[in-house]
């Protein structure tokens, strides 16, 4: 399958469209941003880490229920996905208090979130992805009561999958951001979950695994990106 036309070109990701009218094709660039954009570069091969950690996910995701917009890799950073009507929501799972949620409210870094907390945010570069309660998403007419209902529960379901993947890996999950879309009447999963969209610590160390260490310069991106990607995807069976 071959990518068309260019229909949208995001900070780290462009999607083009392809010769099948329900098949869309992602290209996970080799761009990096933080800060609304205010912090960027371009890292060889961080496009490829993002796209495989995100169709390993999606694959498993898709194996125990949840209903993902993934198709198959084309090469290591095109992927072909379910064309959807995109909801401009930004749905936030947190394990543990980190990030935002630290600045903006009296959490202290590290705490645990249980039962975890689930934050929506508008997608709205302009206005800096402002935070939305239920109200305002269903008076904007996002969604409807009953989406945002099934929104969250599969917010839900992909923290209780991916939680427990990484924690066989060694790994904490954070917290994560994803996105949903329509096809029809029916809910998918969209966009990616990847490191620039994940907050991972490794469980041992306490170091960070994701685009913290880009954001804050705790390392060598790349270096973590190529560990943790592998880590993810190609885990040591212990024997
Ligand atoms: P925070 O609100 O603490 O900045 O982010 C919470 C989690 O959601 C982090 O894992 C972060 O990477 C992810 N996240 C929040 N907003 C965005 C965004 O606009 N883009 C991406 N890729 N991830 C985001």
């Amino acid at each position: 399958m071959k990518c068309r036309q260019l229909l949208v070109k995001g900070k780290a990701k462009s999607v083009y469209s392809t010769d099948e009218k329900d098949k869309l094709i992602i290209e996970f660039r080799d761009d990096i941003t933080a800060f609304d954009g205010g912090k960027k570069d371009v890292l060889t091969n961080k496009g490829n880490y993002n796209a495989e950690v995100s169709a390993f996910f999606f694959k498993f995701l898709g194996q125990n229920g949840v209903k993902t917009h993934f198709f198959t890799m084309v090469d290591p950073h095109h992927m072909v996905v379910k064309k959807l009507d995109m909801i401009p929501l930004e749905v936030i799972v947190r394990n543990i208090a980190a990030g935002s949620i630290v600045r903006n409210y009296p959490f202290r870094e590290g705490t645990p979130l249980d039962p975890p907390l689930i934050v929506i945010d508008y997608k709205d570069d302009a206005r800096h992805d402002p935070m939305l309660n239920d109200e305002i998403i269903i008076a904007l007419k996002l969604v409807t009561p009953a989406e945002l209902k099934k929104i969250k529960k599969m917010a839900l379901d992909v923290n209780r999958l991916l939680s427990a993947l990484l924690a066989h890996q060694g790994i904490t999950l954070v917290d994560f951001k994803i996105e949903f879309g329509r096809q029809g009447k029916t809910i998918y999963l969209g966009d990616e979950i990847s490191m620039d969209s994940m907050r991972l610590w490794d469980k041992k160390t306490g170091e960070s695994l994701d685009k913290d260490v880009y954001r804050f310069e705790k390392g060598d991106v790349m270096a973590i990106y190529h560990k943790v990607a592998q880590r993810i995807t190609k885990p040591v069976k212990k024997p």
